[in-house]
């Protein structure tokens, strides 16, 4: 099946980019929201996104013209008919997700491929949810989309290998590398990025090095653009922590203990940037 058009659910930080990367790769979008304030913010994001790579030389005025026309916003899922595969980017809850599928079901065509968003819900048990498992499938984007080149596509149990060559055609036509994984908590990236986080938050306990020291160790002997306690900090400490508690959860192994230290800085409120401490201060 050939998408041409492509719905996004939620105008959020993730829906607006894909919005964006969707529109400027020559594909029709619609993007729905809850409310008008909230598609208006994720068309002004877009907007002013575009506005700077013109003002930067990385895209011309007409082809900036021509991304914007191609994006229509409404507040009703009826509008997401016409495309060929819907995403779903609204909030991270799954029983929202899950509403939000069965009313997809009802109004969409049969054949209309479903993508979601999440970073941590199981597509397995969305596909699950869903009256078209076999049509259903996981599209993590990462953060910042227009800028960030990896998109992971997760199959679930049930997603049909027509379904995973198309959205991973379509990956490719947005000019992203896709990698494709099977279904299980924090995909691929997540699964190892967090869990060395927390180790170097054991390294730090332990008081093998000072923050600064070890960040610079990992920057420097493994060429990473940040180091693991800066990165954290970015991320937010709790979403650290609850990443951890999933995989303690759903596989039960002692490996993936969180760093008692982490859960001290949580229980305290030094979440990172966005509390103006973590393992840093801001
Ligand atoms: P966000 O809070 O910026 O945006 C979520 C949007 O969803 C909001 O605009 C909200 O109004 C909208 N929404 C809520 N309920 C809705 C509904 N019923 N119908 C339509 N829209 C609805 O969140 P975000 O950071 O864009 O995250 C969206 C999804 O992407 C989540 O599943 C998240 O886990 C995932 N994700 C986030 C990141 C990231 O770095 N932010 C990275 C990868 C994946």
């Amino acid at each position: 099946m050939e998408i041409q058009t492509v719905g996004v659910i939620g105008a959020g930080t993730m829906g607006n980019g894909i919005a964006q990367a969707c529109a400027t790769c020559g594909l029709n979008v619609v993007m729905v929201d809850i409310d008008e304030a909230a598609v208006a913010r994720g068309l002004a994001a877009v907007t002013t996104s575009l506005d700077r790579l013109v003002k930067k030389d990385k895209l011309t005025a007409e082809a900036r013209d021509s991304a914007l026309a191609r994006i229509q916003v409404s507040t009703h899922y009826a509008a997401l008919v016409p495309a060929q595969l819907v995403i779903e980017a609204a909030t991270e809850n799954e029983g929202l997700k899950r509403k939000i599928l069965a009313q997809l079901d009802t109004l969409l065509p049969a054949e209309t491929l479903v993508a979601t968003n999440t970073s941590s819900i199981s597509i397995t048990k969305l596909a699950a949810a869903t009256t078209r498992p076999d049509r259903f499938i996981g599209m993590h984007f990462f953060n910042p989309v227009p800028m960030m080149a990896l998109v992971e596509i997760i199959r679930g149990l049930q997603t049909s290998d027509a379904t995973h060559d198309a959205v991973k055609a379509m990956a490719l036509r947005l000019g992203k590398t896709p990698i494709t994984v099977r279904n299980a908590p924090g995909f691929v990236v997540n699964r190892i990025l967090i869990p060395m986080i927390n180790e170097a938050f054991f390294v730090l306990a332990e008081g093998l090095a000072s923050a600064e020291d070890i960040d610079a160790g990992m920057k420097l002997g493994c060429n990473q653009p940040i180091g693991p306690l800066a990165l954290a900090d970015m991320i937010g400490l709790d979403v650290c922590l609850a990443v951890m508690q999933v995989y303690v959860d759903e596989y039960a192994d002692s490996k993936y203990r969180p760093c008692p230290l982490l859960k001290e800085m949580v229980a305290a409120g030094w979440l990172g940037r966005k509390t103006g401490r973590g393992v840093y201060r801001y």
